[in-house]
């Protein structure tokens, strides 16, 4: 998208964080997703669900790979009731491009919650 090359696996913080190899507060964790806490939290809930597999942006996604997509918004769901945000309501946001601010070149699904988020935009 910013034409910069992709990092690939081996330089990508999100990869190491699925790997064990760099510190997060993980959330979740299964077979092919992991999910854990946004550094920068922009609510009282702001967890990260990303695939272990690298996939660079929703772009990206090959057609083999929506399973895993779908296990991630299945893994962001089950964090939403383990955080009991689901009766107030929570938000699950992907960014992609300029446009959208996106910083980091491996998938990921915030999830949002906690407080009042208005409107999206
Ligand atoms: P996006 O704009 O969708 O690419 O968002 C990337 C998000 O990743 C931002 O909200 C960052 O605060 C978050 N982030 C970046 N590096 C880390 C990290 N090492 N651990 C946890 N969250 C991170
Ligand atoms: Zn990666």
């Amino acid at each position: 998208m910013d034409n910069l090359p992709d990092p690939g696996p081996e330089k990508c913080i999100f990869c190491q964080i699925a790997a064990n190899k760099s510190p997060a507060e993980v959330e979740y964790s299964d077979q092919n997703v992991v999910g854990f806490w946004d550094i920068h939290a922009h609510a009282p809930v702001h967890i990260l669900i990303i695939p272990r597999k690298h996939i660079s942006s929703i772009e990206d996604v090959k057609e083999e790979d929506w399973p895993i997509v779908s296990q991630m918004f299945k893994a962001a769901r089950e964090i939403a009731h383990k955080k009991n945000l689901h009766n107030n309501g929570y938000r699950l946001v992907v960014n992609y491009g300029i446009n959208a601010g996106a910083m980091v070149d491996h998938l990921h699904l915030h999830l949002l919650g906690g407080k009042n988020l208005g409107p999206i935009a």
